[in-house]
């Protein structure tokens, strides 16, 4: 997978040479660029930001250099990538869209600073990518800079491409793959500190081990993730997700 970061901080990036996607990008898994938004720029001060129209607080990228660092970044054929930009106001990053993405050959970020990016760039990236723009935001909550938002969302992406994790197996049960939280794990010592381990997970009994995770994604996700519980009990008996009778047993169970 490729991926092209446009940003006035490329340090903020570093951390992509790091753990599992600094080894994916090392075994060719990942090829990644990261360009400095300021090379764009033709005066001295190299500047990115002027005050808004119609006033108010604050400045707002100015859209040349965008202009000339999508110029050329996009001019890389063959495939068309999909441009994301972070933005509090875009439709809220997870694990389905993770899935989305992996799916991707190309992705390239384009992290807004200030009070965010000319509206204009939006409009052309729309017109230039019909389709293929989409505004991303991490959460309800505004961050300084789209940085740590290509961070996380590089992160989930591509831990689901093959290669990057070790043992795929371990991504099928996560939190989020299939509308449950996953189940408390535990390792060696069997007692630490008077907390024991379940007695069931050292019993060797696969079926009762399973029937024991299951009922404990329930719990956790009705105590935590009232909003997923309520989701799954709304689908079809059919559905593949949908819960069955001894999964409400649990959830009744706890109220
Ligand atoms: N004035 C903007 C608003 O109210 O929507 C916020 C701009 S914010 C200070 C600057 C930049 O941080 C944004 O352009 C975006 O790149 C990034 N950003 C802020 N919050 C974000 C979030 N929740 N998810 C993704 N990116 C975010």
């Amino acid at each position: 997978m490729r991926l092209d970061v446009l940003t006035i901080f490329p340090d903020y990036l570093a951390p992509l040479d790091l753990s599992l996607i600094g080894k994916a990008r090392r075994e060719g898994l990942l090829d990644v660029q990261v360009h400095d938004l300021r090379e764009f720029t033709h005066d001295r001060h190299r500047t990115v930001d002027d005050t808004p129209y119609g006033g108010g607080a604050g400045m707002v990228m100015r859209p040349e250099p965008w202009g000339e660092a999508l110029d050329t970044v996009l001019a890389q054929p063959p495939v068309q990538p999909l441009l994301l930009i972070p933005g509090p106001g875009g439709e809220v990053f997870n694990q389905h869209m993770a899935r989305e993405l992996a799916g991707e050959p190309w992705l390239v970020f384009a992290c807004g600073r200030y009070e965010g990016i000319d509206e204009r760039v939006y409009l052309e990236a729309q017109e230039r990518l019909p389709g293929r723009v989409r505004v991303v935001s991490l959460g309800d909550y505004v961050l300084n800079g789209g940085e740590v938002a290509v961070l996380a969302i590089v992160e989930a992406v591509a831990r689901l491409l093959p290669g990057v994790i070790g043992n795929a197996a371990s991504l099928v049960e996560e939190s989020h793959e299939d509308g449950l939280l996953e189940y408390p794990v535990y390792t060696k010592p069997p007692t630490w500190r008077g907390h024991e381990v379940p007695e069931v997970l050292l019993s060797g009994h696969h079926g009762r081990i399973e029937r024991w995770r299951r009922d404990e994604r329930l719990r956790r996700t009705q105590a935590r993730r009232p909003d997923m519980i309520a989701a799954l009990r709304e689908l079809p008996a059919d559905h593949p997700l949908a819960l069955g009778p001894a999964d409400r047993a649990v959830l009744d169970e706890q109220g």
